[in-house]
């Protein structure tokens, strides 16, 4: 039953800008437009086009995370510069949902990245990038332009934390435990309006339970998220060497 729900979904999320998409095909071949319209047509086309192409790469991300094997301990992946990667994406990302996109690349949130420290974590480093740019992007794309987003590492005897907090809107407690199923989605809107897949957070369990730890989420309707990636700290290297 799952597996026929999923496939149902994907066909549904495929076929909705399909339908767009190929609409504006057939008006473009039949009727003869003047250059604004035309251009305006295109650049709809274009945003249909785009929405396709991430949901089949967040699909084949999560086809690759089940049928590969669980990650190693060998690869070593350096907190400092993946992080650093992390956020000049967020910051970019914000600008263009703001509209600033372009010469002046104005941030519209207040990105805070504490001091990451010079950890090394024994992971597979493309799976951590695609779990952590999933929250830190979500809270861009979630929180309303001049909200705050702040992003910590932390660690204790037994687990080592990313905790990625915004003060956006906030999930009301019926919606936590289903958040990470496949295309379950609080605000459609705001998801399509921001290019979202409904896959992310699927893809962020899917990592953290990969690497031996897990997807954590507190949240409050008004006061905003907190979303903690936690993995266990065997997986950790102090000093980056
Ligand atoms: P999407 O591509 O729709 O963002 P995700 O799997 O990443 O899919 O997230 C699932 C849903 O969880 C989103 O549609 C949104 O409703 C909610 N969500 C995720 N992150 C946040 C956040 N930081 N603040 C508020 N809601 C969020």
């Amino acid at each position: 039953a799952m597996r026929r729900d999923f496939v149902a979904n994907v066909s549904h999320e495929i076929r909705t800008p399909l339908t767009v998409l190929s609409g504006f095909v057939e008006t473009l071949q039949s009727i003869p437009l003047p250059e604004a319209e035309r251009q305006r047509y295109l650049d709809l086309m274009a945003v249909q086009a785009s929405r396709m192409q991430s949901l089949v790469a967040d699909l084949l991300t999560l086809s690759q995370l089940e049928g590969s094997l669980p990650p190693g301990m060998s690869e070593k992946v350096a907190l400092q510069e993946l992080m650093s990667q992390v956020a000049s994406e967020a910051q970019a990302l914000s600008a263009v949902l703001s509209g600033h996109e372009g010469d002046q690349k104005t941030c519209a949130h207040h990105l805070v990245l504490e001091s990451v420290p010079a950890w090394v974590l024994l992971g597979v480093r493309s799976e951590l990038y695609s779990a952590i740019s999933n929250l830190v992007s979500n809270a861009v794309r979630y929180t309303p332009a001049g909200g705050t987003i702040r992003v910590a590492w932390s660690r204790d005897a037994e687990q080592v934390i990313l905790s990625v907090r915004d003060t956006g809107p906030g999930i009301a407690p019926e919606h936590l435990p289903r958040l990470s199923e496949r295309f379950y989605r609080v605000d459609r809107s705001r998801s399509r309006e921001t290019g979202g897949t409904g896959l992310g957070l699927a893809i962020t369990k899917h990592v953290a339970q990969r690497h031996g730890g897990e997807l954590r989420i507190e949240s409050q309707v008004g006061q905003g998220s907190n979303f903690m990636l936690v993995l266990p700290t065997s997986r950790l290297v102090l000093q980056a060497d």
